[in-house]
């Protein structure tokens, strides 16, 4: 659609920077800082970067004065591991990863104030002075933690710089990382190795006491609730913020290490502590006030400023604490008169067709594929945000975008818009030679008033979804505008008024125009570049024109709603806005990004750039989420080329007659399970912990039969028990069959056919590389990629965990 708009002109000089004015409403918004080391997927934009510039937008269309801040978070383990890999400095990678994540905002219309780093002076600058100050008012404490330090490389290491053999019983994994093994999904303590070495040198680091500090959370736990308490109400904090605040408070305060032994980081300012750096949790949101330095040398007129400025945080949930504990917490320490966040927003997970984008598997839409799809930005914008997953997780069809599009978009507004407007541009005695008319009396023409009072009514609700960030709610208002208007003008037959009631005719054009140049307003923080093409149609400037603020009466208008355009103005040239998605195009791009981005490129579907990115992320180790969360396991899918296929896998359905405690393990239980064979089969599973023994009394379950036996504390155990895990591995629950499945009957999955290996032993590592696309979906259905887990009598399910792995 821009595409056929004619060359820009030149860009004006740069504004000087925005400072916040006194006597008006000053917005400072932050957007979560995405983690640089990888393509952001449109989970990730949705979730913040996206999410935040909507509410920008329509503050700035408001007449607020907003500045919105966001930039890469380019500190930490993950990036300074990936250099050492690549031989190359921690700066080139961020250098190369902070250019991505600005060109594909650039492409979705994120319109920053800023859009900096985190690996600034600045950042160094003001990391350090809060660090001063916590120090001064006696916030943090000293500890001493034991790692591991390799003598060769002469430094403390990482948790994902070791590897070693799995402590965990039955897991046979010898190359597990410091922090989580691969095989087996256990969270792991780098001292916890069996066998560790460094990844770098291969030699094996010992185990040496260092000291580090920490920030005392238990001792600003008052000033922290009393701001929690506070905030959370006058700033209408959502649902799924305060409960992830008060679960973290639930748990109790415990103080928390902000240094860590790297060298890419803000160095600790102290003779002792000088190898080391600030821990990541502790200097990223402090780098929403550095961006905010790079941007404007008086950002403390932003940032210490808390009477004269309302800050508003956008972030993914797993981001929650971080901004309602953490950083709060460090800005309460200083004693300092900082301007803390007034309203948080939070969005929930997209899923992505059945199972879940993720960054480290490469699944899902990133947003360079976006780009490579002939579908223009205002359409990905409109349907991620009719998405939006506000209150619970949604999910990214293609099917659904093709609907979303065609109804919406296409029928509704489009089409809306260039009925009135080709009208309008028809020449004198068929239309109105593209000159708007005049409309006296439109006050007391029954349909238009009795339009102007829903039109009136839908901006206030508008108006307060917006100013309470209920984004997507904020969208189907302004929809519902273009409804409404499809209505009125359907409803006036306006092609008949014009021959025979001129003036009721032109009342309707008029007041038609009227609300097109007002969906143009309302709909501009949701589809900039849809709102730039209808105003060039209307032959008005943006920068003149987009705009609807009470100070300059515009909100007023839409009790009037024939005012907004004067009569006697020229329109321009109308042309179709959107264009429908065809059933074939939709299958084409189900294939072409089903599957990893690895998986694609090796079949080369993708183009030349997705290729290129693909390439850096397969050879990238990647964070989730944007999430300061230390990276979550990495799939064997994404390495494997040769599809396997999951018929091999012997699952059936079982019946455990008796279960009953491992007698020299805690952790286990020890099952005997029928599956179908003359006599059941003995079972150790390690899920005392998750599971109650009495649960795990005479039900069905879902059994792995074909793997090796495995002593397991000196009972073989010859067979798995399926299980899906949730993200942060606290909750396991059982894959059930449905009550009428029959016992022994195998679990099949549609599409994939085939006799079960005799058995999945050896060095072909079959149900490692399966393993990985076993999950449950999000309708907490068990799948195999998208295909559920079915037997005779339905598909399998876990209780509660949606898009967990199953294992
Ligand atoms: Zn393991
Ligand atoms: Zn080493």
């Amino acid at each position: 659609m821009s595409s056929s708009s004619s060359s820009p002109p030149p860009p004006p000089p740069p504004p000087p920077p925005k400072l916040p004015i006194p006597g008006r409403r000053n917005i400072l918004i932050t957007s979560a800082l995405p983690y640089v080391n990888n393509v952001p997927h449109l989970g990730n934009i949705i979730g913040c970067v996206l999410s935040a510039d909507v509410f920008a937008r329509y503050c700035r269309l408001r007449g607020y004065n907003a500045l919105y801040i966001c930039g890469t978070d380019e500190y930490g383990t993950a990036t300074e591991t990936k250099a050492m890999e690549e031989k190359c400095s921690p700066k080139e990678i961020c250098d190369k990863y902070h250019a991505i994540h600005d060109e594909v905002y650039k492409w979705f219309d994120i319109k920053f104030d800023k859009f900096g780093r985190t690996s600034s002076p600045q950042q160094t600058e003001i990391c350090q002075a809060i660090f001063h100050e916590l120090m001064k008012n006696n916030w943090l404490s000293e500890n001493t933690m034991q790692q591991l330090y390799c003598d060769t490389c002469q430094r403390f290491l990482a948790d994902r710089l070791v590897e070693g053999a799995c402590p965990t019983q039955g897991c046979t994994n010898k190359a597990a990382r410091g922090d989580q093994c691969d095989n087996c999904s256990h969270m792991l303590n780098p001292t916890e190795l069996i066998d560790p070495k460094c990844k770098v040198c291969k030699n094996t680091p010992h185990i040496r006491e260092t000291d580090h500090l920490f920030l005392e959370l238990p001792l600003l736990k008052g000033k922290l609730v009393n701001y929690i308490n506070d905030t959370s109400v006058a700033g209408m904090w959502s649902q799924n913020a305060i409960q992830a605040t008060n679960a973290w408070l639930k748990e109790g305060l415990k103080p928390r290490c902000i240094t860590r032994d790297l060298k890419w980081g803000v160095p600790v300012p102290m003779e002792k502590y000088k190898d080391k750096v600030f821990y990541v949790w502790f200097d990223a949101p402090i780098g929403y006030v550095s961006i905010t330095a790079s941007y404007t040398p008086e950002w403390e007129k932003w940032w210490k400023n808390p009477d004269n400025v309302e800050l508003f945080q956008f972030m993914g949930k797993d981001n929650v604490p971080f901004h309602t504990i953490m950083f709060p917490s460090t800005l309460l320490g200083t004693g300092e008169n900082w301007t803390m966040m007034k309203t948080i927003s939070v969005t929930e997970y997209l899923n992505y067709e059945a199972g879940k984008f993720s960054k480290s598997k490469g699944i899902g839409v990133f947003g360079n594929d976006a780009k490579n799809t002939n579908i223009p930005p205002e359409v990905w914008r409109f349907y991620l945000l009719m998405s939006r997953p506000e209150a619970s997780d949604t999910l990214f069809t293609w099917t659904d975008l093709q609907a979303k599009l065609n109804s919406e978009l296409v029928h509704n507004l489009g089409n809306f818009i260039n009925r009135v407007l080709s009208f309008v541009a028809k020449p004198a005695g068929a239309g109105y030679g593209s000159i708007i008319p005049d409309a006296p009396g439109a006050e007391s023409h029954p349909s238009t008033s009795e339009l102007a009072d829903k039109i009136n009514k839908r901006v206030d609700q508008y108006l307060d979804a917006m100013e309470k960030v209920k984004l997507k709610q904020g969208l189907k208002i302004a929809m519902s505008i273009s409804d409404e208007g499809n209505a009125y003008l359907q409803g006036s037959e306006f092609w008949r008024l014009y021959k025979e009631d001129p003036i009721s005719c032109a009342i309707v054009i008029k007041t038609s125009v009227g609300l097109v140049y007002l969906l143009t307003c309302l709909l501009e923080p949701f589809m900039p570049s849809f709102s730039n093409e209808v105003l060039r149609q209307l032959n008005l400037s943006p920068e003149e024109n987009l705009s609807f603020s009470e100070e300059k009466g515009e909100s007023v208008k839409a009790k009037t709603p024939w005012d907004f355009l004067p009569a006697g103005h020229k329109i321009g040239r109308p042309t179709p806005l959107f264009e429908e998605l065809k059933d074939d195009i939709v299958s084409e791009y189900r294939k072409k990004y089903a599957g990893s981005q690895a998986e694609r490129s090796s079949k080369e579907v993708a183009d030349a750039e997705a290729t290129k990115i693909a390439n850096q992320l397969r050879s990238t180790t990647l964070s989730e989420g944007g999430s300061k969360k230390e990276q979550k396991k990495q799939s064997g899918s994404s390495k494997s080329k040769a599809e396997v296929s999951v018929a091999k896998l012997d699952i059936r359905v079982g019946l455990i007659r008796k279960a009953e405690k491992h007698p020299d393990a805690v952790s286990l239980y020890v099952e005997e399970i029928d599956v179908g064979e003359e006599d059941p089969r003995t079972v150790v599973s390690g899920l005392v912990k998750y599971i109650p023994l009495e649960e795990m009394q005479n039900r069905k379950v879902c059994v792995l039969c074909n793997l090796k036996p495995v002593a397991m504390r000196g009972i073989k155990s010859h067979a798995m028990v399926l299980a899906a895990s949730s993200d942060d591995h606290t909750k396991v629950e059982l894959v059930e069959p449905p009550a009428g499945a029959a016992v022994g009957e195998r679990v099949t999955f549609a599409g994939y056919s085939g006799e079960p290996e005799a058995s999945l032993s050896g060095k072909s590592k079959v149900w490692e590389k399966l393993a990985a696309d076993l999950h449950s979906n999000g309708e907490r259905v068990a799948c195999y990629k998208d295909v559920p887990f079915t037997t005779s009598a339905g598909v399998c399910k876990v209780k509660t965990i949606a898009n967990g792995e199953i294992r």
